[in-house]
């Protein structure tokens, strides 16, 4: 089906294209820019919209000559003109029929050429060319497939041409060929032959694909496999690691089971123990239990089971070893070695529990240790001072988190010992609070009946303690609960006089010291007035501990001086002391400088020994009030009122205006306020100072004076006697008034003292005043 028209040359304004190529049929839109489009385009517009469209051979070219342009284009009819910003012009153009440039009649201001149209030339065998067609539809239905450049639609759209030459003309333009090919499908206007171009170039562009998916493929499936080989890795990493894991649990599950084989554990132990090993072994790593579980089975196997110290009570032994251990003490001494001896009649600890109740620092641990030496028993201590929780002995369920065994068990573990020596210490201290009573724990600890069945809240395993020797301490009796106290065979270690001191400094403190300090007894003396001195101007305590502390910084000062200065030996004299130990820091005459009205000076006890205590009494302008400060007690408050009623029943007697009640107030007050005082032995003390402060009689300063006052001025017996008098002797009193019916208690004191104090015996208040007023 040829056609001959239109084969005359048409002229036409030409416009060149950079990297298109526009087919017939085609529409398309392009921006314009270079000024000689532009013309061209005007040109077009100015007449009848026709324009030759053709392509420049080379696209980087600005301005293309006239053989840089390719021969054959396409005559176009402009569709639109849209001025962009800018001097950019969009137009929108149709192609509409093939043809080939026959002279170039125009180079300036535009391009105008000479065209003849190049029709197509239709094959002849119809047949031929529908088979070129459809090898040409389904290579490119494949292309469609291969490459996602062109979309379905487009496919769906040339299906429906039925023109050769026009499908081969939508598929070159559709399919991304390079410039020259699409211009060699431009250029053919054999439809036959244009058809095998464009099969040929589908062919290669399928095979480029084909060869591009396959690249693709395979570089994903090298990716995929890495990664996946890289996913099982990592998985046989995790079972590898969760099987040596699960191992190295159950290697630690039978070593623990090993050892308990291996420990002569009690029956329910190894029960509980073999229990939490078997659940302990199915455990998975990481989970917060398996510790849980070993530190239990831990505890379990550290226990000392069946572990004893060689145990014989051989008394010359204990002696001989609390003999050269401590000075003095003869009556401790005696009543420890009074109770191991019933303890080895009897076979056993099972009688009661020794108690060393005594103010601080006068031998009570040193006592305890000394007795597990001599014993040859292992020796831990332990303080109930401020125990208020029972789990604190007895420990916390398992259940709690992070519990671990009580105290008790901690300390059976440490003395690794079934019979150690088991020094309690404050067990006055103790309190108890809602958080249980720690007493009631202890008194299961101390009961020989079900000590042999100690049972941990932590362990929650029956533990003998009944081969413990439990030895307690206290500094007072008073505070220790009833049913505990009654477990015990209280033995009293009072405070030591001076002499007692001295003795202990220079026969044990201070050699334990030169020792500690690597020094030779030869190297440092101290002289006996010097440790005098330091007893009585550098400490002020009833037992020896500042005592140690000072020699141990004559120790240490000594050592220095004969680094540093070359000395071999240093001796100590009592006027060198200052060197060591800087100024005095105590005066023996703390009792009043003067004979001062309403001031006396009494004895009371504490239980960290005793004590002088200064009783002041002012007399005001008022009405009969009576003030009492210095944290004192109800007893003690009572006490002074007794006194009070006393001395206005008796007023004129005492030289007192009878009236002072109705015009006076009193205001006692007893200095050191931080200290709780309480009790009635400060009675007569008190009623003297508001006798004297109130007849304006002074009170003898070297007089102290202790008693409790009835409402008819008796004067009735008090407690702690020795620790009274020792407290007055380190205070310098020279005269101690006592109720008349502490004179049996007179031999308790001892013999050093007595020489200095004269103890005058009272029975009222009259025999108290002849003594102590001027
Ligand atoms: P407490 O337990 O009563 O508070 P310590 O037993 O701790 O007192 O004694 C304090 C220090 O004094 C210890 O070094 C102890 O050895 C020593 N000590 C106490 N009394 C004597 C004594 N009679 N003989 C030898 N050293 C003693």
């Amino acid at each position: 089906m040829g056609t001959d028209m239109n084969t005359e040359a048409v002229a036409l304004p030409l416009l060149p294209l950079r990297g298109l190529v526009i087919f017939p049929y085609m529409v398309l839109h392009f921006d314009v820019a270079r000024e000689k489009s532009i013309a061209a385009l005007e040109e077009a517009m100015g007449s009848d919209q026709q324009i030759f469209l053709v392509s420049q051979k080379d696209v980087s070219v600005d301005m293309p000559e006239p053989d840089e342009l390719y021969r054959v284009g396409t005559i176009s009819r402009i569709k639109q003109v849209l001025k962009l910003p800018g001097d950019t012009i969009r137009v929108l153009v149709e192609g509409e029929a093939r043809a080939r440039i026959e002279e170039f009649t125009q180079t300036e201001p535009f391009f105008a050429v000479e065209v003849v149209e190049q029709p197509d030339i239709v094959p002849s065998d119809g047949l031929q060319t529908k088979a070129l067609m459809r090898s040409v539809m389904d290579s490119f239905e494949e292309y469609v497939k291969l490459s996602n450049k062109v979309t379905h639609e487009t496919f769906a759209s040339v299906s429906s041409v039925e023109d050769p030459g026009q499908i081969s003309d939508i598929i070159a333009s559709n399919v991304l060929l390079r410039l020259e090919d699409k211009q060699g499908v431009l250029e053919c206007s054999d439809v036959a032959k244009r058809l095998e171009k464009v099969l040929v170039i589908l062919g290669n562009e399928i095979e480029i694909l084909q060869i591009e998916r396959a690249i693709n493929q395979r570089v994903r499936k090298q990716m995929d496999k890495s990664q996946r080989e890289y996913y099982l890795r990592e998985q046989i990493k995790a079972i590898q690691k969760e099987l040596g894991e699960k191992e190295t649990i159950v290697q630690e599950a039978d070593e623990l089971k090993k050892r308990l084989d291996e420990t002569p554990v009690s029956q329910e132990a190894r029960e509980k123990a073999e229990k939490e090993i078997a659940r302990m072994s199915k455990m998975s790593m990481g989970s917060p239990e398996i510790s849980v579980v070993r530190s239990y089975v831990e505890w379990i196997l550290d226990l000392p089971w069946e572990k004893h110290t060689e145990d014989e009570i051989d008394l010359a032994r204990v002696q001989k070893t609390l003999d050269e251990d401590h000075y003095g003490l003869t009556k401790v001494k005696d009543r420890v070695i009074e109770y191991l001896a019933v303890c080895k009649l009897t076979g056993g600890m099972r009688g009661n529990i020794l108690c060393f109740v005594g103010p601080p620092g006068v031998g009570k641990t040193s006592v305890a240790s000394s007795i597990a030496k001599a014993l040859g028993r292992s020796f831990v201590r332990m303080s109930l001072g401020g125990v208020r929780d029972e789990a604190e002995i007895r420990g916390h369920r398992r259940t709690y988190i992070g519990a671990i065994p009580g105290r008790i068990i901690s300390s059976v573990k440490q003395a690794k010992s079934m019979n150690p020596v088991f020094l309690l210490d404050e067990i006055d201290k103790m309190s108890s609070d809602f958080r249980g009573d720690p007493a009631s724990a202890m008194l299961e600890v101390l009961d020989p009946e079900q000590n042999a069945t100690f049972r941990d809240h932590y362990l929650d395993i029956a533990f003998d303690l009944s081969q413990v020797m439990f030895i307690t301490t206290a500094n007072t009796a008073d505070t220790i609960p009833r049913p505990l106290l009654d477990r015990m065979e209280v033995i009293q270690l009072s405070s030591y006089t001076e002499d007692e001191k001295l003795g202990i400094a220079l026969k044990h403190l201070l050699p334990k010291q030169l020792a500690k300090h690597g020094q030779k007894p030869s190297n440092l003396v101290i002289e006996a007035q010097a440790m005098r001195n330091i007893i009585s101007h550098y400490t002020m305590e009833p037992g020896v501990r500042m005592l140690e502390r000072r020699i141990a910084d004559i120790c240490r000062k000594a050592a220095r001086e004969m680094a540093e200065h070359g000395r071999r030996r240093i001796r100590v004299r009592p006027g060198s002391l200052h060197r060591y130990l800087g100024a005095e820091r105590y005066r023996r005459d703390t009792a009043s400088e003067r004979d001062d009205v309403g001031v006396v000076t009494g004895l009371a006890w504490t239980p960290s020994g005793g004590q002088t205590l200064v009783v002041e009494a002012t007399p005001m302008r008022g009405d009969g009030k009576l003030e009492l400060t210095g944290h004192l007690g109800d007893v003690m408050k009572e006490s002074a009122r007794a006194g009070l009623s006393y001395i206005r029943s008796k007023a004129e007697e005492l030289g007192i205006d009878p009236a002072f009640y109705t015009n006076t107030d009193l205001h006692v007050h007893i200095p050191e306020g931080a200290i709780p005082k309480d009790g009635p032995s400060a009675g007569i003390t008190m009623a003297t100072a508001i006798i004297s402060a109130l007849s304006k009689r002074p009170v003898r300063r070297t007089v102290a004076m202790t008693g409790e006052i009835t409402l008819r001025g008796r004067v009735l017996p008090i407690g702690g006697l020795k620790e009274k008098a020792l407290a007055a002797h380190r205070a310098g009193i020279k005269k101690v008034i006592i109720p008349a019916e502490n004179q049996k208690d007179l031999e308790e004191i001892p013999e050093n003292v007595r020489k200095d104090i004269r103890f005058l015996l009272a029975s009222d208040l009259d025999d108290v005043l002849e003594t102590a007023l001027i």
